[in-house]
């Protein structure tokens, strides 16, 4: 009876009292994210209250203006950030760490990658969305047709920019020009142009015989070259980082630069919200009509979302626990505002300055890592593009009747893997780069205007995954760096306390004579 009664007592004991002291902490702690999340429903409540105003192209364009400056914003820092981060977080790291830490970002990387790329085909083969042909599909814009080779050739090319102050606004691009063949003449000698045509048969020769030959010529796209400056600012802290005391000036200056960016980051993310809320408002207001989202094309929306879902909330967070046995989703919880961003902007290039804040402010991950880690991340690993690119390629050639085989599906598994790491992280980049899983195979690269329409709603989604993806691998790589990590802090403290007890004459001398001595300049 007695244990009966104290019952009531010990459970009034467990409930803790809400305080407003409590409210304003966890105000103040989760404000930023609740603002953030309240902006997403805003948006898109507003959005679809305001597309029964009809309004015209300029009208959009106005409105969507708010949303506009947060991705300028946003743009503006990330070239500098992810120069000065990896520059400070490679110098940081000695060859050998950052090797090791290097080799276990690129298997995390090509992991997840593979694993989404298999869940894609899992998802499209099982659900079969692609059934009923393509002859009632609705189809929008056009596509520009690439050459497998040669976009691989310009993501190599990429890696190694001539110019880098022409790297942080331009990426090399193969164009097409066409040329004339000229043609043989009889006597297998080539006919000069500008000679006299001499006889009726050399004339019909030319004009029968001329023919004209596609050819790649250097061209280029108005982007930020991210992985020619990664290549270039990750050798560039490998090098200061060995050049120890003589490269510390610089070393110093890109700290501070990385510093500064990364206070202007908090700025701006009071502004995020607020851009966010229009980008989102603006897209739903900007939507072509939604029937067409029926049908096929409805079936292979779910089929993408279920694919990113599985991908981002059941193989990422289990490969997280299954390595660190942390909770996945405190960590997911610590990354909601990065992901809204990534919701909003579809850029995971744009969303790095927040993926930063948030990795390093909420979760505490160690800015060695997320400095070398993640501007690596969100330039080369995207799960949730090689999910997309190996799903729709196979959608496309479900609604072509085309039969793949295994080593066609093989195929599409390792070009959509590369697609993925040749994607720009902009807006729509894996539309493009799909091209080059499609020709892989021999299908029809027109049809990629089939899934166009719903395009900008999954490009959102995949960017969120790809978010996750690099913000996890952040987290799994600090987890199995831990001993270097701790192995350089005692280092570190040794040399301090050596280089103290070396200041110590100076200072005994400084006790003696009462007055301040320098001991900075004196070593
Ligand atoms: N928008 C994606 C990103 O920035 C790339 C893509 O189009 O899949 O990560």
């Amino acid at each position: 009876m007695k244990r009966f009664h104290k019952r009531p007592t010990l459970a009034k004991k467990r409930v803790p009292r809400i305080s407003p002291k409590d409210v304003v902490k966890f105000m103040k702690n989760n404000g930023f994210v609740l603002f953030t999340v309240f902006a997403v429903i805003v948006g898109i409540i507003l959005g679809f209250c305001l597309r029964d105003y009809q309004m015209n192209f300029r009208q959009i364009k106005y409105f969507s203006f708010p949303g506009e400056l947060l991705m300028r914003m946003l743009q503006m820092l990330v070239m500098p950030l992810i120069i000065s981060s990896l520059v400070t977080g490679m110098a940081a790291l000695d060859s050998k760490a950052s090797g090791k830490m290097g080799l276990r970002a690129v298997v995390y990387y090509t992991t997840t990658t593979v694993l989404a790329v298999i869940t894609g085909i899992i998802m499209v083969l099982i659900i079969h969305p692609g059934g009923g042909g393509k002859e009632k599909m609705h189809r929008e814009g056009k596509i520009e047709k690439v050459h497998s080779a040669d976009a691989f050739m310009d993501l190599v090319r990429n890696m190694f920019p001539p110019n880098l102050v022409e790297a942080c606004f331009k990426q090399f691009k193969t164009n097409y020009a066409t040329r004339t063949v000229k043609p043989i003449a009889a006597d297998n000698e080539t006919i000069k142009w500008g000679s006299v045509i001499s006889n009726v048969s050399q004339a019909m020769n030319l004009l029968l015989n001329v023919t004209e030959e596609v050819i790649p010529v250097a061209g280029a796209v108005n982007a930020v070259n991210a992985l020619g400056l990664v290549v270039f600012s990750m050798g560039f802290g490998l090098v200061i980082g060995n050049m120890k005391e003589e490269g510390m000036a610089i070393r110093d200056f890109f700290n501070c630069l990385n510093e500064a960016i990364m206070q202007l980051v908090s700025v701006i993310m009071w502004y995020a919200p607020i851009g966010i809320l229009f980008l989102i408002a603006g897209k739903i207001v900007e939507m072509e009509d939604m029937t067409v989202m029926g049908g096929q094309l409805g079936m292979y929306t779910i089929t993408v979302i279920v694919g990113l879902l599985i991908h981002a909330l059941i193989v990422l967070p289990l490969l997280y626990f299954a390595i660190t046995h942390k909770n996945p989703f405190v960590f997911i919880g610590g990354l909601v505002q990065a992901l809204v961003t990534a919701l909003g902007t579809s850029s995971s290039s744009a969303t790095l300055p927040i993926t930063f804040r948030c990795l390093e402010d909420k979760i505490g991950l160690d800015k060695r890592i997320t400095r070398f880690v993640l501007p690596v991340g969100a330039t080369i690993n995207m799960d949730g593009t090689a999910l997309y690119e190996a799903l729709a390629a196979i959608f496309i050639a479900q609604v072509n009747n085309f039969e793949l085989n295994f080593g066609q599906i093989l195929t599409i598994s390792i070009t959509a893997t590369a697609a993925s790491i040749g994607a720009a992280g902009i807006p729509q980049a894996g539309l493009v780069t799909m091209v080059i899983v499609l020709t892989s195979v021999g299908l029809p690269t027109d049809d990629i205007t089939l899934i166009i329409a719903v395009d900008w709603f999954l490009d959102r989604l995949r960017t969120m995954t790809n978010v996750l993806g690099d913000s996890l691998g952040a987290g799994i790589v600090e987890h199995l760096s831990r001993h270097e990590l701790q192995k350089m802090d005692a280092e570190a403290i040794n040399s301090v306390i050596e280089e103290n007890e070396m200041k110590k004459p100076y200072q005994l001398v400084c006790q003696d004579n009462e007055k301040p001595i320098d001991t900075e300049t004196k070593m």
